[in-house]
């Protein structure tokens, strides 16, 4: 839905706008919005709209809290589960900025976008499909699940299906286009696939996917959950990221003499990947959550090593249509759902970049299963791991120059010092598994 000014005005009035959603997020990727009339819209668009970003998560101080936020015309779409008959709601994405109309260092929305003229200036443009698995339960309060089905299964009477429909409707009304979409593994997990989209766009319709799934199950009176591990014994959610580069209509990743179908570039590119995942790891599974799922046994990866096929490994290049150059991509399995998908795409960008541009070394594939190998044979193979809790990954990310460069100064330090504030609070926490297994026999 690329829009220029004068037809942003033309859609509200032709579909009769009450209320535009200005909408942007914050460093943990929580989606944060203020309403302004129609009448305010092509002054907003013009100056931007000023607000106060003091309580905003890793955004300003109380000293320095006027920001505006400047609607990005390109993302303007009516939001599909307001009512119409009264007057319609639309969104734009905006970009945060300083009173002065510089970007603004703390915007999640800028620290992509600096990443992605990074690539620019080498003439790639990033392409991204992400596949954001979530639940179902009956409401917030728990884990009552509305379906026992699995992977793939069509379940009979299966109200997901309904609810898996309409929000593929709303999706696609809103512009953003749908691949596929089915049951997942767990109980009550499901995943509805985008097709592939040019980065920024993507971590847009990333922010909208989350907000519509957890609209379309409140309107059928259910809870939707990107939580990464909700359920103890089950399969967690993932965010797989496919991504790819392009230059010049051609995939950079792609050459079809070669065995596995990639480049040197593309190789070098998940060699960076791989190099730098346990330093971004806190950035793309950001909650101590995050680290339950990224456990041996249940799809989600933990070891560092790439693949084709082996879904144990952390990158697996598909091979579903093996020496098509379009197709050509790598996914990279840690991320979850629950990230903030901004910084994610720049992390990752960021690496892949960093690979090409330092000639990284792609080592050979594991195939076996790593979840099978010994301390020795990991060791042989030098497969090193993610680290293992948040704490862990917070301690490797704040010692990371790359990830302070990536992220900049700000949202580096803001960041830090979120999650090392979550962290600390968890490890004062007496949880229910300690009083079950200590209370008995201590
Ligand atoms: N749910 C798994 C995860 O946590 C992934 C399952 C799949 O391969 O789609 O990443
Ligand atoms: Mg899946
Ligand atoms: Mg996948």
């Amino acid at each position: 839905s690329d829009m220029n000014k004068e037809q942003v005005l033309k859609a509200v009035r032709d579909n009769n706008v009450k209320f535009i959603r200005l909408w942007f997020t914050d460093i943990l990727g929580m989606l944060k919005s203020f309403a302004i009339s129609p009448a305010e819209l092509e002054l907003a668009m013009e100056e931007g709209m000023g607000f106060d970003g003091s309580s905003i998560q890793g955004f300003a101080r109380i000293d320095e809290s006027d920001m505006v936020a400047m609607p990005d015309p390109n993302t303007f779409a009516i939001l599909p589960w307001r009512p119409a008959d009264k007057g319609a709601v639309a969104r734009m994405f905006t970009d945060v900025l300083n009173p002065d109309l510089t970007p603004y260092v703390g915007d999640p929305r800028y620290v992509l976008k600096r990443q992605l003229k990074k690539a620019a200036d080498k003439g790639y443009t990033m392409y991204v499909g992400p596949e954001l698995e979530f639940f179902y339960f009956k409401n917030s309060e728990g884990t009552e699940v509305l379906d026992r089905g699995g992977y793939f299964d069509l379940t009979p009477l299966d109200v997901a299906s309904d609810l898996r429909r309409d929000t593929i409707f709303a999706l696609e009304s809103m512009g953003i286009k749908v691949e596929y979409s089915h049951h997942e593994v767990a109980p009550s997990q499901h995943e509805i696939d985008l097709r592939y989209q040019e980065s920024l766009k993507m971590a847009d319709a990333a922010m909208t996917y989350r907000l519509t799934v957890k609209e379309i199950a409140m309107k059928h009176g259910y809870y939707a959950s990107f939580m990464p591990k909700p359920i103890f014994g089950e399969n967690g959610s993932g965010m797989h990221t496919h991504q790819s580069l392009f230059k010049d209509g051609r995939n950079v990743f792609f050459d079809g003499s070669d065995k596995y179908n990639l480049s040197a570039a593309g190789k070098s590119y998940i060699a960076g990947l791989l190099k730098h995942a346990p330093e971004f790891c806190s950035i793309i599974a950001q909650w101590i959550n995050s680290y339950k799922r990224l456990v041996p046994g249940y799809e989600a990866p933990v070891y560092v090593a790439w693949a084709r096929r082996n879904r144990s490994a952390l990158v697996r290049v598909p091979m579903y249509k093996p020496g098509k150059e379009m197709a050509t991509r790598c996914e990279l399995r840690c991320p979850d759902p629950a990230c903030n998908p901004y910084l994610s795409f720049a992390v990752q960008l960021a690496a892949g970049l960093k690979g090409i541009e330092e000639n990284y070394v792609l080592p050979e594939p594991v195939e076996e299963d790593i979840f099978e190998m010994s301390k020795k044979e990991l060791a042989e193979h030098g497969i090193t791991s993610l680290p293992s809790t948040l704490g862990e990954a917070i301690a490797i990310t704040e010692k990371s120059a790359f990830v302070k460069e990536v992220l900049g100064d700000h949202v580096f330090e803001k960041f830090i010092e979120n999650k090392k504030a979550e962290w600390d609070a968890f490890r004062l926490h007496v949880t229910d598994f300690e009083l079950e297994r200590y209370l008995p026999i201590l």
